[in-house]
């Protein structure tokens, strides 16, 4: 069973539509009923309704994200960058509002005056310097950067942050950029403080980068020459008159796809029958792998194969069919009729 997807374009907002898709149908008509998106499981509670009003709140206002979850995976965004770690250091002070702005040091009584020294015209906030400042502007223009949102006046740089990492497939390594350009910005600014004559803009750009990439290409090479051991994964035939299914899947994300493999082999490791397919839908990891799992399920009834071994190389797949772990409510459906249609081997 499959979405109408033309139908569903027609029917609801565009940017539902990939949300729907990406929920797996299940081959085996399950009756349909209602889960929460709020929580993993489906089931709904007051707490994941406040979460989702928060979240939404967040969306309109465009104010800081404070969600622990949403700002742990900012962390793991700004720590994960691929650049020397004085620059995720410089991230993360910029995010947790902590660098000695003069905005900063006159809310702690340090200073009187909190103008900008670039400008003369604002308060000297992380924002203003990095984005809103007329020395900044001359810099952001130098470097010909396409940032794909608008900044807000309202906004904290952890938002400015926030925005990049939520369009991460679209814009890869923009942070890096972004973050690299800002701490020339930064370093510029420090330098003027003490006395030194200020760079101009595509100065500041052109060191910045060329910073970020002398690191980047080092550490490539670097990744590169690592030994790492293989890692070895055996696989076993089935015992004599029994046929083992192993399933594959893996999700083509930029082209909202994903593919499906399967192969049936016997005790003599001779392929009896195999399966490859490719289904225009955006599922995620975990729904490719259940939708996998399904197909082989099917595939393998349809073949007529009955004393069968079936095998995942999704761990989380494996846990859930087993009752090992609870399901998410995206692959529940899935997950229930894959036990009700094993049930006929
Ligand atoms: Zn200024």
């Amino acid at each position: 069973m499959e979405w109408r997807a033309d139908l569903i374009r027609q029917t609801v907002m565009s940017q539902d539509v990939d949300a729907i898709l990406s929920i797996p149908l299940s081959a085996n008509r399950a009756r349909d009923r209602l889960i929460s998106a709020g929580t993993k499981n489906g089931k709904f509670s007051v707490r994941s309704a406040y979460k989702m009003a928060q979240e939404a709140a967040w969306g309109k206002k465009g104010t800081e994200p404070s969600d622990p979850t949403i700002l742990r995976g900012i962390w793991r965004y700004v720590w994960g960058m691929n650049t020397p770690d004085k620059l995720k250091h410089f991230a993360w002070k910029a995010c947790k509002n902590i660098l000695a702005t003069k905005e900063n040091l006159k809310s702690r009584n340090i200073t009187n005056d909190n103008l900008c020294d670039a400008c003369g015209k604002q308060s000297e906030s992380a924002c203003h310097i990095f984005c809103f400042c007329e020395k900044a502007k001359e810099v952001w223009v130098s470097s010909k950067l396409a940032i794909p949102f608008e900044i807000k006046p309202s906004w904290d740089f952890i938002d400015v942050v926030w925005h990049i990492q939520k369009r991460k497939d679209q814009c890869p390594g923009l942070l890096e950029r972004i973050i690299a350009i800002c701490w020339g910005i930064w370093k510029n600014r420090n330098e003027v403080i003490h006395g030194c004559k200020g760079r101009v803009g595509r100065a500041i750009t052109r060191s910045s980068l060329l910073f970020l990439e002398e690191f980047q290409i080092v550490n490539e090479g670097l990744q590169a020459n690592k030994v790492s051991a293989p890692e070895v994964v055996k696989w076993f035939p089935p015992r004599p008159g029994c046929y083992k299914v192993n399933v594959d899947g893996a999700k083509f994300s930029k082209r909202k796809q994903v593919g499906i493999r399967v192969v049936i082999c016997d005790s003599l490791t001779e392929v009896v029958a195999a399966l490859s397919k490719k289904m225009a839908l955006p599922l995620g990891a975990l729904e490719t792998e259940a939708k996998a799992l399904e197909e082989g399920i099917q595939f393998a009834s349809d073949v007529g194969v009955k004393d069968v071994i079936f095998e995942s190389d999704s761990m989380n797949i494996c846990n859930l069919v087993q009752g090992l772990s609870e399901p998410t409510s995206s692959v529940q459906i899935i997950v229930a009729g894959i036990l009700r249609q094993v049930q006929s081997f």
